[in-house]
């Protein structure tokens, strides 16, 4: 039986060398891959009311197109700073070189709404969190963070699931 690493490979010295970068356009460009990533997001998260689904720029917004037309809801994109054309809220935060930020529209949300928050991976956890404070500026609330890829000596599922989260991923 297929399991989504078996479309997952490994580049190398990318970004940066000594880095091995987890390398999901090949899960993506698969079609029986790509079903299986989401079916197994689909399945991580039965039984959750779910309102909406928030993507990570870039690759969480693949997943998470695929996944809101899955549960039958809408997709709002968490962008890298300067990118979305109306009114934002933005967070910045912290990568291994340096601070990032990025932004949502602030109208994107409304109060009460619940969100899954989805992206390919999770290494610090610093991306995600930075998702989920923009959702909560919103008055939202993340009902589960969802990733195909959890980088477990990294320490996101633990900094997340110290922010009360329920993380949920299909693979280490
Ligand atoms: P974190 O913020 O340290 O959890 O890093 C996760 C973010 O970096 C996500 O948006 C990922 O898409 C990206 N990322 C980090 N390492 C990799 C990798 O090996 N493959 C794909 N994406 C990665």
């Amino acid at each position: 039986m297929a399991h989504v690493t078996d479309y997952i490979r490994t580049i190398p010295d990318f970004p940066h060398e000594g880095i091995q970068f987890r390398d999901v356009t090949t899960l993506f460009a698969d079609r029986d891959g790509l079903r299986l990533a989401i079916e197994g997001l689909v399945a991580a998260c039965e039984g959750l009311e779910i309102d909406t689904v928030a993507g990570l720029e870039a690759r969480g917004f693949i997943l998470g197109g695929a996944l809101a037309d899955r549960l039958g809801t809408g997709f709002v994109p968490i962008r890298k700073k300067g990118k979305l054309p109306g009114r934002t809220i933005e967070q910045a935060y912290t990568l291994e070189y340096g601070e990032a930020v990025v932004e949502m529209h602030d109208d994107a949300l409304h109060a009460g709404q619940k969100v899954l928050l989805v992206d390919d991976l999770l290494a610090t956890g610093g991306t995600a969190e930075a998702g989920l404070r923009l959702i909560e500026r919103l008055g939202a609330e993340v009902v589960v963070c969802a990733f195909v890829i959890d980088l477990k000596d990294l320490g996101g599922r633990a900094r997340l699931e110290g922010l009360g989260q329920r993380v949920e991923a299909l693979c280490a």
